[in-house]
């Protein structure tokens, strides 16, 4: 579960007000749009959540770890909690699709039985079994997109981030990752989208969060096209 209790963040470098007062709950396993306009606060959202910037004021709890009190050596256990999927994949080019995954499991030090069959079960759930010994560079947008997803999914996370997914994916390949996102949500792990593309919010509906300038504006259950 998410919780943010009267949450600011004031930026000290600039004292910009990113974010005001913000009460906000995410149960687990919500589908979850963060939407709203460039300068909003979404990104300012997603590094708290992280623990990659602090409140300036306010209690935040991921996934069971307070974050106001957790000591800086607690933050890998709250950050292998979380899957992120970034705008830019930040794929590893010398790497083939098969090491770009086992690398994250590595990373976090999972026992290498285990990597041998939790990578080729990740890359097939994404549908790239036949791409496993790619490199990046040989796949297409969407493609490389669907190993980012396959990164962030591969360690079991009870929480994915996805930052704008479709925003360097052709149009019609957009469809896909929502579907997959649909479907990793369907088994339990919370989803949360920061998107600027109202028209997946309103085909997949889910809950949308707006913000604007730093504030909760809209927070709300939509049903969408496919219900
Ligand atoms: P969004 O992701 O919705 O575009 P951000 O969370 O990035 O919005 O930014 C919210 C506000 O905080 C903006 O006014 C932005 O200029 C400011 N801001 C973001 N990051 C920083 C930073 N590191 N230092 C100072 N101001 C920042």
């Amino acid at each position: 579960m998410i919780e943010f209790k009267d949450v600011s963040v004031t930026y000290s470098s600039t004292g910009v007000d990113a974010l005001h007062d913000i009460n906000l709950k995410i149960n687990d396993g919500d589908f979850v749009f963060v939407v709203g306009e460039s300068g909003a606060g979404k990104s300012t959202l997603i590094k708290l959540l992280q623990k990659e910037i602090d409140a300036t004021s306010g209690q935040i709890d991921v996934n069971g770890f307070n974050l106001t009190k957790m000591r800086r050596g607690k933050i890998p256990n709250l950050r292998r909690t979380i899957g992120v999927v970034f705008q830019d994949y930040r794929l590893i080019p010398t790497m083939t699709v098969y090491e770009n995954v086992a690398f994250v499991m590595r990373c976090v030090d999972a026992p290498k039985k285990y990597i041998k069959t939790r990578v080729p079960y990740v890359i097939g759930l994404v549908g790239l079994s036949d791409k496993a010994d790619c490199l990046p560079e040989q796949l297409s947008g969407g493609e490389q997109q669907r190993v980012a997803l396959a990164r962030a999914l591969v360690n079991d996370p009870k929480l994915i981030i996805a930052d704008e997914p479709t925003a360097n994916v052709d149009p019609a390949l957009t469809y896909g990752i929502f579907e997959l996102l649909k479907g990793i949500n369907a088994c339990g792990t919370t989803v949360i989208v920061v998107t600027h593309d109202l028209n997946n919010v309103v085909h997949f509906g889910g809950r949308i969060i707006r913000l604007d300038k730093g504030n909760i504006t809209i927070d709300q259950v939509f049903g969408g096209a496919e219900g």
